[in-house]
């Protein structure tokens, strides 16, 4: 039987970033009936990590959950919405292709449409049976609908500012201060107060560390180590200016790479998947990222201005000739002087230690490549509200909870792996180290049934599922030694025609939708 006096009646979060306000906006939404006291600390003299513009699709939940109204918060975070990533001259230089948050269409006769598209000699890039892809290239958006989901780019300042509103209004609390100590009892080692530079104490039953990169709870005080995961995912620091917003000309004059992927696209023997930069406008509904020597650049179009990223390994480049390669690669002035930030690719060896649960960068991070912190800050706090402790912090409880969370983890590293090991670009000493790396078990083993069946053998907590797989895999000329074998027994002429006419109807649906852009412009209109 549970006790009264065992509730949680007290949680503080120290750091108000992203993810501090999103823990503070969850808690206090799942929280209230159970009546207990959410307190954020956070210090303006320390700030926040102010990146984190793009996101993927299950923040709509999110969003959903905590009563936010789409039309506003775009407005309110300048955003803008996301169909997917266009990748750049990551296969190899002058080669594009995309990751869709979408399908390719219904299985035919049960089986995965990438088969029949294997199976074909005379084909459509693979790209034109995924209307995200199509939406994308034509710079077309419209609310979900059967077939792909959509995300959002936003000001990632403003949305930690929209949350801090919303999770006020449902009664959390903010306190500014610097934490200075974490005091621990002796007997169990659970974290019972913090004290502040004005020499204040704040005890709580449950505490989160939301403090970025140092994890002031979890690495400093409980010392929970880290597992560096930087030998394959090497790139250790980023970076990022903001430019002003691109218009429709420049776009077209400066997006070099595009005129390749255009090629590719009427191309049918090139072995593709596609780009979808060609006519997208001046607000493609995308992010974009593009392989460079030493790392990769991102572009993230927002209403008000574009957010731009070098992310590197320092070992082939110096932080100056990172900055200046990126201005150099701006399509519009920069707004402000560009920021540094260094990381080590890795994850805390557990988030949950006794009655402390780190998130977002105090827990670990993984490159910006797929944007997955701020999804796994959603996550993370999902899961805490699905395990919800008791004050004793049975260890039970955060062991499950710590295995499910490395399983996700690790599915998302091994994702983003492929894109670096998965290349043919011979041109760097980067591009040769990721080619010729040994990569995780897990994900050799994907690769090698892929290889071999061109099917996707999916573990428990995956977060990509085979579409997406697909997309990195082909797009980056993984071809399999063959297809499904039943694939065979639909008739060539009877397939053929029926491909055809997935392409045309998504391409009529993809038309009928109005530009990113008047869908930007309607929206914010409405509330404005
Ligand atoms: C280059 C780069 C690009 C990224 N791009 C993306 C992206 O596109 N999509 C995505 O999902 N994620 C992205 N991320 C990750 C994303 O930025 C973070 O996951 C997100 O911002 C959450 O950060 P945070 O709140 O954990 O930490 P921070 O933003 O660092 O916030 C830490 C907070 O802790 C407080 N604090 C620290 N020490 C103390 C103290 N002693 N006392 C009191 N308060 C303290 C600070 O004041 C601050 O409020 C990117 C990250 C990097 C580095």
């Amino acid at each position: 039987m549970r006790s009264s006096d065992l509730l949680i009646r007290r949680i503080v979060i120290v750091g108000g970033g992203t993810a501090g306000w999103m823990a503070a906006a969850v808690l206090a939404r799942f929280l209230a009936r159970a009546q207990v006291s959410i307190t954020l600390i956070e210090s303006a003299q320390i700030g926040t990590v102010g990146v984190g513009e793009a996101t993927v699709p299950v923040i709509q939940a999110l969003n959903g959950l905590l009563g936010i109204d789409e039309a506003d918060f775009l407005r309110k975070t300048h955003g803008t919405c996301k169909l997917g990533i266009e990748f750049r001259d990551w296969a190899r230089q002058g080669q594009t292709h995309f990751h869709f948050f979408g399908d390719f269409g219904a299985p035919i006769e049960g089986i995965a449409p990438h088969h029949h598209w294997l199976r074909l000699q005379d084909r459509a890039p693979l790209g034109d049976y995924s209307l995200p892809y199509v939406m994308g290239k034509l710079g077309r958006f419209s609310l979900a609908q059967e077939g792909y989901k959509y995300a959002y780019h936003f000001d990632a300042s403003l949305y930690a500012a929209y949350l801090r509103a919303n999770a006020e209004a449902r009664g959390a609390r903010r306190v500014e201060g610097k934490v200075v100590d974490v005091s621990l009892d002796v007997a169990s080692g659970f974290i019972r107060d913090v004290v502040l530079d004005d020499g204040s104490r704040i005890a709580a039953d449950f505490f989160v560390d939301a403090s970025g990169f140092r994890g002031l709870l979890i690495s400093e005080a409980l010392h929970v180590g880290y597992e560096d995961w930087s030998q394959w995912l090497p790139c250790d620091r980023a970076v990022a200016v903001a430019s002003a917003p691109v218009t429709c000309s420049a776009v077209a004059l400066t997006s070099a790479p595009a005129v390749a992927s255009a090629a590719a696209l009427v191309s049918t023997a090139a072995p593709t998947t596609g780009g979808a930069s060609a006519a997208s406008g001046d607000l493609p509904p995308y992010t974009i990222s593009t392989a460079r020597p030493a790392g990769w650049q991102w572009r993230i179009p927002l209403q008000h201005r574009t957010g731009n990223g070098y992310v590197y390994c320092s070992q082939f480049i110096t932080d100056d000739e990172a900055s200046s390669d990126l201005l150099t690669r701006l399509e519009d002035r920069p707004l402000a002087d560009p920021r540094l930030l260094r990381f080590t690719t890795g994850r805390r060896r557990q988030s949950w230690s006794r009655n402390c649960l780190a998130i977002g960068l105090a827990a670990g991070f993984m490159e910006p490549l797929e944007s997955t912190s701020i999804q796994l800050i959603q996550t993370a706090l999902a899961r805490l509200i699905e395990m919800f402790p008791d004050r004793d912090c049975d260890p039970v409880v955060s062991a499950e909870y710590n295995r499910v969370s490395a399983n996700e983890w690790e599915r998302i590293r091994d994702f983003l792996i492929l894109h670096y090991c998965a290349t043919q670009r011979d041109d760097s000493p980067l591009w040769n180290y990721c080619r010729a790396m040994r990569v995780p078990d897990s994900l050799q083993y994907k690769m090698d049934v892929f290889r071999s069946s061109g099917r996707v053998p999916l573990y428990s907590e995956e977060s990509y599922q085979e579409p997406s797989w697909v997309c990195i895999f082909l797009g980056q000329n993984v071809f399999p030694k063959r297809y499904d074998p039943l694939v065979d027994s639909i008739p060539i002429e009877h397939l053929k025609s029926g491909m055809r006419q997935r392409v045309r109807a998504i391409r009529q649906r993809a038309e009928s939708m109005p530009t990113h852009r008047d869908f930007i412009d309607g929206r914010v209109r409405v509330v404005a």
